[in-house]
């Protein structure tokens, strides 16, 4: 026969259901309260439990947590069956895996035909033995670690949203993941790896000293997880503890995938006692996986957006604005460490007559072969930003003028040896004229705008001089 178990601490409510349930033909045992509910289920798991929610000792939502979370009741249905009919309740019973929900005032007959259907679909285990007598002690000892693990499970979640949500850089929220889980897991090394259609990243946290060799055979195989498509190339990033003396074997790695939206990603670890690890930590982590994925979402929509609104989509220079704005923040900058910045403008030279004889595709191939010369030509601190049509302006922080008709003429010839391929096949050849200023020409209250106007005046010197030139 059917068992069922009635938890309610009503006399009237119980004995009412009791005999609803009998008469429909299920054997019926009872309990007054959750804690009883808890050591009667747990003693010997019931096919089904109906449960109140308000009861003294241990409530119904508390009952029901516990009884899931145990292995003996996981799959035991649980109907809850209040007088509250309020959302949150609702909410918080199904979340916490509840079966169905009843309301007390709601039909007999549907009690009975949601019972007999919860029975007739949980499979029927092999019959256990009875667990030994469980007093109450020891289904409180049970509440509280569940708490205590839930709450930690929320705690973690939040500290790594705390440390990850408000950035808007791919690799800072990899370094937030990996140092929320080295916190909570014991790994010699640990990494998130990222594959987007045009890029991949790989932060690597080495969280106890390793040998070096460890290390790339942790690196090549999670490299090896990723799946990278054959034109993509990955940027990794090793941080943390130095090198050691111990070898880590990457015969133990750990993976988690992080979903994510248009893009995939992972969590690989090598757990420092990999015999200790599930028990430890990995639910932990598979809990954590999802929101580590939204994680990377955000800081990677966040990253597009910022690089959308700063940067030129053709040539991949800073925008006119965000070029400006560098100037400004450099200028602002050597004035108060007295030092000096200065700036190149350049202009392509007869570049009408590209687009005149080849087309505007054409014209934008050599755009953007003039961009990329440019940017191999100058330092990595300085920018390079696309001031107008076929126009740059390049901010050479800490150069003089005299540095900066260096870098100018490095600029210049570099241009003059890129011809241009475009669709057709043909060779363009490209030449620019330059114009250098520099703030300490102007005194350190100069404006952005004065600056790039006196090096513009010097540009058209080198216009009217026959082009392909720096000017002074
Ligand atoms: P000069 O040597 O005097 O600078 O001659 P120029 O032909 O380069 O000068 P001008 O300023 O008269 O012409 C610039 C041309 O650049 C005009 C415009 O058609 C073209 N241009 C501006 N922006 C773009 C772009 O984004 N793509 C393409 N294909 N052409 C552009
Ligand atoms: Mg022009
Ligand atoms: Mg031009």
């Amino acid at each position: 026969m059917t068992r069922v178990l009635v938890v309610d601490d009503s006399d009237t409510t119980r004995t009412l259901l009791v005999r609803t349930l009998e008469r429909a033909g299920f054997e019926v045992s009872s309990a007054r309260d959750g804690a009883e509910g808890a050591a009667a289920a747990l003693r010997e798991p019931p096919a089904v439990v109906v449960t109140d929610l308000d009861m003294p000792v241990m409530d119904g939502h508390q009952l029901l947590r516990l009884l899931k979370s145990e292995t003996a009741t996981a799959m035991t249905p649980i109907v809850i069956l209040t007088s509250h009919g309020e959302a949150p309740s609702r909410f918080w019973g199904l979340r916490a895996g509840a079966d169905a929900y009843l309301t007390k005032d709601s039909d007999p007959a549907e009690l009975v035909a949601t019972v007999g259907r919860l029975a007739a679909a949980t499979a029927v285990g092999p019959a256990r033995e009875p667990a030994g007598p469980l007093g109450p002690l020891d289904v409180l000892t049970k509440v509280v670690r569940q708490l205590d693990a839930s709450l930690m499970r929320a705690t973690l979640l939040n500290a790594l949203l705390e440390r990850g949500l408000s950035t808007n850089d791919l690799h800072a929220a990899n370094r937030a993941i990996l140092e929320v889980v080295a916190g909570v897991a014991d790994a010699h090394l640990l990494a998130v790896g990222v594959t987007e259609p045009d890029a991949a990243t790989l932060d690597v946290l080495v969280a106890r000293p390793v040998s070096l060799r460890s290390t790339d055979r942790f690196i090549a195989a999670t490299v090896a997880e990723m799946a990278l498509p054959t034109n993509v190339e990955l940027k990794v990033d090793v941080s943390g503890a130095g090198e050691g003396e111990g070898d880590a074997d990457p015969s133990h790695l750990v993976s988690y995938p992080l979903p994510m939206r248009g893009a995939t990603s992972l969590l690989a670890l090598l757990p420092s006692e990999p015999q200790q690890f599930a028990v430890a930590s990995a639910g932990l982590l598979a809990d954590l996986a999802p929101h580590a994925g939204i994680l990377l979402d955000n800081a990677r929509l966040g990253q597009k957006l910022q690089e959308l609104s700063t940067h030129d989509g053709l040539t991949r220079a800073l925008n006119h604005r965000a070029i400006l704005e560098r100037l400004s923040q450099e200028i602002e900058r050597a004035g108060r460490y007295d030092r000096t910045v200065t700036v190149v403008i350049s202009d392509l030279d007869h570049f009408k007559r590209v687009n005149d004889a080849h087309g505007h595709v054409a014209g934008d191939a050599v755009l953007r072969a003039a961009a990329d010369a440019m940017r191999h030509a100058l330092r990595v601190s300085d920018v390079l930003g696309r001031f107008g049509g076929e126009e740059f302006l390049a901010v050479l922080p800490e150069s003089d003028l005299e540095a900066g008709r260096q870098a100018a003429e490095r600029l210049r010839r570099a241009v003059a040896e890129r011809t241009a391929t475009i669709a057709s096949g043909e060779r363009v050849p490209i030449t620019g004229s330059f114009g250098v200023a520099s703030q300490a020409e102007l005194g350190s209250e100069v404006t952005a705008d004065a600056l790039v106007a006196l090096a513009d005046s010097r540009l058209y010197q080198a216009k009217a001089a026959g082009r392909n030139c720096v000017r002074p």
